[in-house]
């Protein structure tokens, strides 16, 4: 069954009163829509984890820090509300937008810490517009769990750090990576590139993929990250925005991989701008 689309928060209100009346647990899925199968794996994981599942759809203007991204951003609600039928997803919460943003709205949630360096310091503003949002879908759907990938890894770490600053009673989840058979990331932007760049892209995931291994295996991290961004260059990106390697748990920046840590970039193709992250083993130390 094709669940409910329900665009006033006083109507998700209702529902999840009667939720919580009956002692049931519910998780939350915030999206942006065009729905694949990274977000429909964490759909399944909520259902797995909660008894009552809201997945979000909300093209958020706040967090987009490019006018033309945002305008060409892809919305296709009523594929997406097919995609999530086979799921038993119990609603579908695609808010009007003065129900995210009411007239006068002069709120804004900034982390510090967490959203400078990475994907903070290539789209000013980026994160301060995902706390905002996640903390009022949190407050609006007053759910237990909220469902987030990897994917967005910093994203991932900020959304805890909301939650625990702030008090918010939710338990935030962090699912794996979906990725096409290729290595490349699943994401709403893959849509936007041409054929021949589609053939590039998964080379990326292999220069990280092969950095981590050269980092682990006790490689100088320079000289690691030197050759993967020469690598991802010379298959035809047109940019390396970054490529970091951070600390898994906090990500401050590290120069050594003397403990879990995440490999994080950000490259164009195409005038598409594609992030990945992975995990770099701590280097073995030599028996
Ligand atoms: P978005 O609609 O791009 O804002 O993403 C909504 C949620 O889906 C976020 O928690 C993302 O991290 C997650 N997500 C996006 N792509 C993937 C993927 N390839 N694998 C797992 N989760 C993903």
């Amino acid at each position: 069954m094709t669940a409910p689309i329900l665009r006033q928060l006083a109507d998700l209100r209702a529902l999840t009163k009667t939720w919580q009346q009956a002692g049931e647990r519910i998780a939350v899925v915030p999206t942006m829509g065009a729905l694949h199968d990274g977000h429909l794996s964490l759909v399944k994981s909520a259902k797995a984890g909660a008894d009552r599942v809201i997945v979000t759809i909300f093209v958020n203007p706040k967090q987009f820090n490019n006018p033309d991204d945002l305008a060409n951003y892809p919305r296709t609600e009523h594929d997406d509300a097919a995609k999530l039928r086979p799921y038993g997803v119990d609603v579908i919460y695609a808010p009007d937008a003065d129900q995210i943003y009411p007239e006068g709205f002069a709120t804004n949630v900034s982390v510090s810490g967490i959203s400078a360096g990475l994907c903070g310091a290539h789209r000013p503003g980026h994160f301060d517009g995902v706390a905002t949002v996640v903390t009022k879908l949190f407050l609006q759907t007053s759910a237990d769990q909220a469902y987030f990938g990897e994917k967005d890894y910093q994203q991932l770490m900020l959304v805890r750090r909301v939650a625990r600053d702030l008090d918010i009673p939710i338990d935030v989840v962090g699912c794996p990576t979906v990725r096409e058979a290729d290595g490349l990331a699943l994401s709403s932007r893959n849509t936007h590139l041409s054929d021949s760049a589609r053939a590039i892209a998964p080379a990326l995931h292999r220069a990280m993929d092969r950095a981590a291994a050269q980092i682990t295996a006790g490689a100088p991290v320079d000289d690691s990250l030197e050759q993967a961004r020469a690598d991802i260059l010379a298959a035809r990106f047109a940019d390396v925005e970054y490529l970091e390697l951070r600390s898994a748990a906090t990500l401050t920046p590290m120069t050594l991989a003397n403990a879990p840590a995440r490999l994080l970039a950000a490259a164009m193709l195409d005038g598409v701008r594609l992030i990945d992250n992975i995990a770099v083993a701590p280097v073995t130390p030599p028996r």
